[in-house]
């Protein structure tokens, strides 16, 4: 057995556990399982000392490797808030269970936690949202149990941003190809280990027809290779009124980055807010696991805050590995503490006495063995990161070079810009289409009242097909014209795939 689910999930380093379902014996736990252990900063200590405690008693098989990031590497000049001891020491165990960490202080605003996800490619960020016992909110009874699974690396926040003029900001907004397969695959993936039945991609692809788009057409593509699993796709602000609506009516939800940090949110508050949300950050390879509240520095080392995002969190790790009967254990445990109502925290006491964090946890390791009805029904079975890869036949085969954009601050008006535009590329095997402003098409001749500003937007359309090595030399001439009229700051490459245009249209085009 332990030789099997070793195999099976060959994408951890360490996969040693497999035990008997709720209320069985932990049966055939031999090997230890290394996690790296970061108690984090604000209420970190109090939280993380707490759920592992509540781990510790239903699966004594994990070996902990205490180590530091956040304001302590900060403090000690470490600019990415993670010392290289706990990077080598992730790298070894594949797993990290961590408390909140705080941001660095100062205009840089280095976060700990971005570093971490970006060093170790964790794509995949899960959240579940589900109703807990004796949390007031307003949804209460509806039985909300969905989870949103979100790409944790590309869009906006690949943190990409210029300011083109001292007038106009811009930031790129980045959705590949691999980055869309890889969450789309996850979701499916996930769903089928964790008994989900349908996955709804959420994106604004009517508008942003080029990512948001890109990342709908892949999802798409992923859904018809899961037909066992539902797929559907929802504009996401239609996503969010329907989560605020009916949220009992979504299973999976999975969207681009910053999508999904806002329904993240919302859905949290949904059942009670962000201090009660456990999440992970999956990679091929780690997997970290942590609450999604942040430090909390108001009740910081009172010994009052809630350790119950944090330790579902456990729950999803003790998943994520494989040991099913203790994280629904713990699962029980939990919810029988929560709907018992007798030890409660400060945050969700209400007309009770509330306990402290450690009283708290006290509760659930006393209550491990008893079921509660509150806990969803599912069947789990392992989820396999590293099968998760992009195929190349998803690819497009042919593609064409039609011109390129070139954006130039210019602070006079656009018939003149046109006009001299125009006469500097008489010469070059280009011609100029059109001049937009932020957006809005206003040469040739459209009619418009759109205030303008200074960064312009010239598409320059090409004669003809050529190779690689003379595209480029002509978009150097081209460059080089544009610089006798005004300063340009970028240009991107106009082209088409499988002969569909790879590049939007103005407003008015
Ligand atoms: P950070 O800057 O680290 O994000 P923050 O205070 O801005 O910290 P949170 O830490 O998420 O944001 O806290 C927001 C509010 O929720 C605070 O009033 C905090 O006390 C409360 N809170 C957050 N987590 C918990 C928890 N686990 N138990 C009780 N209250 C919590």
């Amino acid at each position: 057995m332990l030789d099997a689910l070793r195999t099976a999930n060959s994408a951890f380093p360490f996969f040693y556990e497999y035990d008997e379902p709720l209320h069985g014996d932990p049966a055939e736990v031999h090997v230890k399982t290394p996690v790296v252990f970061i108690e984090g900063d604000g209420i970190g200590p109090d939280v993380t000392a707490a759920a592992r405690r509540v781990i510790d008693a239903a699966f004594p098989h994990i070996v902990w490797h205490d180590q530091s990031a956040g304001a302590s590497a900060f403090e000690a000049g470490i600019v990415s808030g993670v010392p290289a001891a706990t990077l080598n020491a992730i790298s070894e165990t594949g797993l990290v269970f961590k408390g909140p960490l705080a941001t660095a202080v100062g205009s840089g605003g280095k976060s700990a936690n971005i570093t971490l996800r970006k060093m170790f490619e964790l794509y995949a960020n899960v959240r579940p949202v589900i109703e807990l016992p004796s949390v007031k909110s307003l949804y209460a009874g509806k039985g909300i149990d969905l989870v949103i699974i979100r790409e944790n690396v590309e869009d906006l926040y690949a943190g990409i941003e210029y300011m083109q003029t001292p007038d106009v900001a811009q930031c790129l907004k980045l959705v590949s190809r691999m980055g869309s397969e890889k969450i789309s695959r996850f979701a499916f993936a996930f769903g089928h280990s964790h008994g989900r039945s349908h996955v709804t991609c959420a994106t604004k692809a009517n508008i942003m027809k080029l990512t948001e788009g890109f990342f709908k057409e892949v999802f798409e593509k992923v859904a018809a290779e899961n037909p066992e699993i539902g797929a559907s796709h929802l504009i996401v602000d239609n996503c969010v009124q329907q989560l605020v609506m009916a949220p009992e009516k979504f299973d999976v939800i999975v969207t681009t980055n910053m999508n999904g940090d806002i329904i993240g949110d919302l859905a949290a508050g949904l059942v009670g807010g962000t201090g009660l949300a456990p999440s992970a950050n999956i990679g091929d390879r780690v997997a970290m696991f942590e609450a999604a509240h942040g430090t909390a520095p108001d009740i910081a080392g009172a010994n009052v805050a809630n350790p119950t995002a944090l330790i579902l969190s456990g729950v999803m790790m003790l998943r994520h590995i494989g040991a099913f009967g203790a994280a629904s254990r713990i699962e029980h445990a939990l919810y029988t503490t929560l709907s018992e109502a007798r030890y409660l925290t400060a945050d969700i006491a209400s007309d009770y006495k509330p306990v402290s964090t450690s009283d708290f946890a006290s509760a659930v390791v006393d209550n491990l063995g008893y079921g509660s009805d509150f806990v969803p029904e599912r069947e789990f079975t392992p989820i396999h990161t590293a099968d998760i890869v992009p195929l190349e036949t998803l690819r497009p085969v042919s593609r064409a070079f039609d011109g390129a954009d070139v954006f130039v601050e210019w602070d006079g008006d656009v018939h003149t810009l046109a006009e001299k535009l125009k006469a500097a590329i008489i010469q070059l095997p280009f011609s100029l289409e059109i001049i937009s402003n932020r957006g809005v098409m206003l040469h040739p001749s459209v009619v418009s009242e759109a205030e303008t500003v200074n960064h312009w937007h010239c598409r320059f359309l090409h004669d003809g097909h050529d190779n690689d090595r003379r595209i480029q030399e002509a978009i150097c001439a081209l460059l080089a014209a544009i610089s006798g009229v005004c300063t340009w700051m970028h240009v991107e490459r106009l082209q088409s795939f499988d002969e569909r245009p790879a590049y939007s249209k103005a407003n008015g085009q």
